[in-house]
């Protein structure tokens, strides 16, 4: 985990808006669904990271591995007890996906 946020208690993963480019990285490699954007007119892309589905999260790292503006973090496996991954979080994130990265409806 990274030392530029304090971890929130209870949190598997996290985001620091100010940060954040609205540029979709982490929502993409997301296998769980976890990520998606939302509108936000007040940001140059029109958009905001949201975790959506916290509870889904499998600690796989890879959205702050992949998050080239470090907006985005993980806690650490022995501070959170993670979800398995299941079919239904891997079909939200094949329909996050196919939404343009936007949250669902
Ligand atoms: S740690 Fe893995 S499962 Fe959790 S939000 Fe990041 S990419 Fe998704
Ligand atoms: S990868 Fe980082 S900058 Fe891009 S949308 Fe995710 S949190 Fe924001």
């Amino acid at each position: 985990m990274s030392s530029l946020m304090k971890a929130p208690a209870n949190t598997p993963v996290w985001v620091s808006e100010e940060r954040c480019k609205a540029c979709d990285k982490c929502v993409a490699v997301c296998p769980a669904g976890v990520l998606a954007m939302r509108p936000d007119p007040q940001t140059v892309l029109g958009a905001m990271i949201e975790v959506v589905t916290p509870e889904a999260c499998i600690g796989c790292n890879e959205c702050e591995l992949t998050c080239p503006d470090f907006a985005i973090y993980v806690a650490d496996k022995k501070e959170f007890k993670f979800a398995r991954l299941t079919d239904q979080a891997k079909a939200r994130a094949e329909a996050i996906a196919a939404n343009n990265y936007m949250k669902l409806a």
